[in-house]
């Protein structure tokens, strides 16, 4: 690629990060360019068509906040042209199962529901009345000790550690609560207490996240495909960024490809990479922000999409999905209603649901072989949702480094790494690591990334 000229910037990574930096910076009349070291864009979104099944083996969907349009991935939709392709969730997506005992309850959505449900004890239920009037902790907490504290044992077991993984897979013993859940936390701050926060905020219950689950009907790689594809020549694909230096006032990357290699420069530079690979190359700016970097832990992740007649299922499917608190008999994290959520994820008369096992808290389930996994999970699915016989087909998909934990320290640690690298000057971090892991989160990320650019 030729030098560009002085307002140019260089994105490294085409994960939905960087590329919404990227479009958001074009629409900002930058000249920009993307760097992506795999043959797709995307990253961990990933969709793919089987057998008449629509299989997602990253994200199934992201949320989008009230007010449609007016967030950031309202604007990268609208402005992609790819509204006629958003599709909502089912109205049913509102239900979520937890498991208790061996059986699925739905999370209670309405003060009544709550009280009336078998998922939590009286006793668990008396103790919220206290909420209210329990103190601060001391210093930064993990989200296990600040909801044990507040809520106690029981909440914590089987309302916000199963949350938790299905969010990070992550566990709550050393997620930062001010860092993973910072809503959560603000509730607490300004309001003085989880339960008069969320009634004055109006809160939707305990059902599920204000807002609505969207995705594109040809699935959620849609959008990083769409924004590659707008963005034509300026992504190249199969690009690996080995160095950054900074030389006479501009940024150079080192990149390889399977058929050479080369230098692109640029007054301007995003890493929009996972932590580790953003600390190989800012290794040789500052050994000790690439030290910080590789600190940032990540959950492992199986995937598997999992097909079955829809007479083989007793349950009737009738949610977004269930969640397996850790002391509960089962390997799974838990699993989606996939064909539920969204129309044509399955040939008729069959269904699609998408499990999840390992995470931060069953990390050896990645060296699991594809017939073990497939026998336990399909397993675990047949005792959970009442299926009788065998799967008519299973997608396994393995990511060692899925998701990063917002850990202890976390904030004061991607502090740290700004601070050292701010004084080079044009350089800018943005990735899942920092300001919230969702794909919604990631757009305003990527979006505000570019507001600083420019
Ligand atoms: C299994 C799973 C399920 C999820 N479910 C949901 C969900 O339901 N809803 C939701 O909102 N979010 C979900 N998430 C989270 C969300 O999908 C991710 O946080 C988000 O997509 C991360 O995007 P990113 O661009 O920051 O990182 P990535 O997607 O990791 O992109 C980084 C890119 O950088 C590239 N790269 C790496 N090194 C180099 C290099 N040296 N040079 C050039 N390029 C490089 C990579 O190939 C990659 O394409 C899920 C994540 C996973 C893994």
């Amino acid at each position: 690629m030729a030098a560009t000229g002085k307002d140019s910037v260089l994105v490294i990574g085409g994960g939905i990060s960087g590329l919404s930096a990227a479009w958001f910076l074009r629409r900002r009349g930058r000249a920009v360019r993307v760097l992506e070291s795999q043959d797709r864009v995307g990253g961990v979104i990933s969709s793919e068509r089987r057998n008449g099944r629509l299989i997602e083996l990253g994200p199934n969907s992201t949320l989008q906040k009230p007010g449609d349009g007016e967030d950031a991935l309202g604007r990268l939709v609208a402005e992609t042209g790819l509204s006629g392709q958003l599709v909502t969730a089912a109205p049913a997506a509102d239900n979520r199962f937890v498991m208790r005992g061996g059986r699925l309850h739905a999370l209670p959505a309405s003060p009544f529901a709550f009280l009336a449900s078998p998922l939590f004890s009286w006793p668990a239920k008396l103790r919220l009345l206290g909420e209210p009037f329990v103190g601060r902790g001391k210093g930064e907490e993990t989200i296990a000790a600040f909801a044990e504290r507040r809520l106690g044992r029981e909440f914590l077991d089987y309302a916000v550690a199963p949350f938790v993984s299905g969010v990070y897979a992550g566990d709550p013993r050393v997620l930062s609560v001010r860092a993973a859940v910072p809503k959560v936390y603000d509730l607490k701050r300004r309001y003085g207490s989880l339960i008069v926060g969320a009634i004055a905020r109006g809160a939707k219950g305990m059902g599920g996240p204000a807002g609505r689950l969207v995705s594109f009907d040809g699935g959620m790689a849609t959008l990083p495909e769409t924004i590659a594809g707008k963005l034509a020549a300026a992504v190249r694909t199969g690009c690996r960024v080995v160095a950054l230096a900074r030389r006479d006032g501009a940024w150079e990357a080192r990149w390889r490809s399977a058929t050479g290699a080369g230098v692109e420069r640029a007054r301007h530079v995003v890493v929009a990479l996972p932590a580790d690979a953003a600390a190989d190359v800012v290794e040789p700016l500052s050994p000790e922000a690439a030290g910080l970097l590789r600190a940032i832990p990540y959950a492992p992740i199986v995937t598997a999409a999992v097909a079955y007649r829809r007479r083989q299922v007793g349950h009737p499917l009738d949610g977004f999905g269930f969640l397996v608190p850790r002391g509960e008999d089962a390997g799974l994290l838990g699993g989606l209603f996939s064909s539920t959520l969204f129309a044509g994820r399955a040939p008729a008369g069959t269904v699609l649901l998408t499990a999840f096992t390992g995470g931060a808290t069953d990390p050896r389930a990645m060296d699991r072989d594809d017939e073990t996994l497939t026998r336990r999970i399909a397993g675990d699915l047949a005792r959970i949702l009442d299926i009788k016989g065998t799967p008519l087909s299973v997608r396994l998909s393995r990511q060692p480094r899925a998701i990063p934990q917002y850990t202890l320290g976390h904030l004061e640690r991607v502090a740290r790494i700004e601070a050292l690298l701010a004084p080079l000057g044009g350089l800018y971090l943005g990735a899942s690591w920092r300001g919230g892991i969702s794909v919604a989160d990631c757009i305003r990320n990527g979006e505000s990334l570019a507001a600083r650019v420019a």
